[in-house]
């Protein structure tokens, strides 16, 4: 950066093309703007680039100011729409033509009678330097006098870009590494038009595990998708400020601000960046961890089903117990929720399970055998008293007692006859959940159960 640069305001610009849905490629590349412009205390400008009228569409505009709202991205000025500034680009094809940097062609394909508009290709090298891959230089040859409008009245993509950016007084362009082909044909056109080349940045793509270009097979694509899946707005920032950048250390966690204070362009690496559902979960999962009790049972029940809802009902204290410690530790997103309630994780605290009375035993142990255990187990729980009754005092009480007759012989009892499931938490923290009265009862029925039939 040089001297002038310091001097001037920055200011970035974030150009979706509204033919799609807004996916996290762009938002990863809008993010990085972002964090650079607040940063230096600079300015983006938010524009829709529908040049291409056919495949544009208003929904798609929408979907992705919803997208940066609900990821609390703001934007200093804009959205402006390429559409309602036809009369720059214009004015900049009739300098072009006076200049005579650019020339009437031959009869546009569309039929209309038009001709074509092309530039004059000064056919040189040209060198920039990308904050990211260094110094590129490309021979413009090969271009020939490229079009740059299909008539006087009617601009493409790159005429559109580079007027926009000169218009709005864009100091770094910071854009997918799929647009650095089109950068010599931008400056050719800037050149021409008499602006100011801006710094450029280009990001390394984002690729599946299979190391192909992100997209729909390789999962979700757009934010509303991720946050369908229980993901929070700042577990997905966070994530996609990592894909392409680091902090220079080990550093995982970051919040939105942090970001603002720590991101340099610098730290951008070249080399595609994988995306990683694991890596996303576990730094979904710290933020999630951030969040208030209230926020995080809110959360909750946005995922849980009305049936269970129903359960809850009266049980609040009980299902708090369970967000505590059933849920916050297992669940990387709130989508995660789901899959818990449909293998019954919660049910069983609300109503007795249903025991099938042979998977009680553990190994080769007999009904006599099981009796027995589990109504010592039954006395010492009612040593401890209701208001201790907590998964580490359990465990205290019972630990060293199951370790000299065999901890599975007590504990498999323990833990199946209070859940009715083959995998579920440890038997403390249940029983701690259940309380002390209701583990009690179920600790009772089970004995009932084992002394019914002692064949065994
Ligand atoms: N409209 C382009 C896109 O959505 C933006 C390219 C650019 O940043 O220059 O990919």
């Amino acid at each position: 950066m040089n001297q002038e640069d310091i001097k001037n305001e920055i200011i970035v610009r974030f150009p979706p093309s509204p033919t799609g849905r807004l996916h996290i490629g762009n938002i990863r590349s809008l993010l990085f703007n972002y964090f650079y412009a607040r940063k230096n205390n600079g300015k983006i400008v938010m524009r829709f680039e529908d040049t291409d009228r056919e495949r544009s569409k208003e929904e798609f505009e929408e979907f992705a100011l919803e997208t940066l709202d609900e990821l609390g991205i703001d934007f200093d000025k804009g959205p402006f729409k390429q559409s309602k500034r036809n009369e720059f680009y214009i004015d900049a094809i009739e300098t072009l033509l006076e200049k005579g940097v650019a020339f009437e062609g031959e009869e546009s394909k569309d039929g209309s009678g038009d001709k074509v508009i092309r530039i004059k290709n000064p056919n040189k090298k040209i060198k920039f330097t990308d904050a990211v891959r260094g110094e590129i230089e490309i021979d413009t040859t090969d271009f020939g006098d490229f079009v740059i409008a299909r008539s006087k009245t009617n601009p493409l993509y790159h005429l559109t870009v580079v007027v926009d950016d000169i218009d709005m007084g864009i100091t770094d362009v910071i854009r997918g590494e799929d647009h650095i082909t089109s950068t010599p044909r931008q400056i050719i056109l800037i050149e021409a038009l008499g602006g100011k080349i801006p710094n450029y940045a280009h990001l390394p793509l984002i690729v599946g595990e299979d190391k192909k270009k992100l997209g729909k097979r390789h999962g979700a694509v757009t934010w509303d998708e991720f946050k369908k899946m229980g993901y929070l707005a700042e577990g997905v920032i966070n994530y996609l400020a990592l894909l392409g950048w680091n902090p220079g250390d080990d550093r995982e966690f970051f919040t939105k601000e942090e970001l603002i204070k720590e991101f340099s362009l610098e730290k951008i690496n070249n080399s595609p960046a994988v995306f990683d559902y694991k890596k996303l979960d576990s730094i979904n999962r710290m933020h999630m961890q951030k969040l208030s009790d209230e926020i995080y049972r809110s959360r909750v029940f946005d995922f849980i089903s009305e049936e269970l809802k129903k359960e809850i009902s009266g049980e609040s204290e009980k299902f708090d117990l369970i967000i505590q410690k059933i849920i916050r530790e297992r669940i990387d997103k709130f989508g995660d929720i789901t899959e818990l309630e449909k293998l019954g994780e919660f049910n069983y605290f609300f109503k007795k399970p249903e025991i099938e009375k042979e998977k009680l035993l553990f190994k080769d142990s007999t009904f006599k055998k099981t009796t027995e255990i589990l109504k010592e187990i039954k006395t010492k729980l009612d040593e401890i008293e209701e208001n201790n009754f907590t998964a580490e005092n359990l465990k205290e009480k019972l630990w060293d007692w199951t370790g000299e007759i065999g901890r599975g012989y007590a504990l498999h009892p323990l833990r199946f006859g209070l859940s009715g499931l083959q995998r579920s938490p440890d038997p403390f923290t249940i029983a701690e959940i259940l309380g002390k009265d209701e583990t009690l009862e179920r600790l009772e029925n089970l004995i009932t159960l084992c002394e019914e039939k002692t064949e065994i």
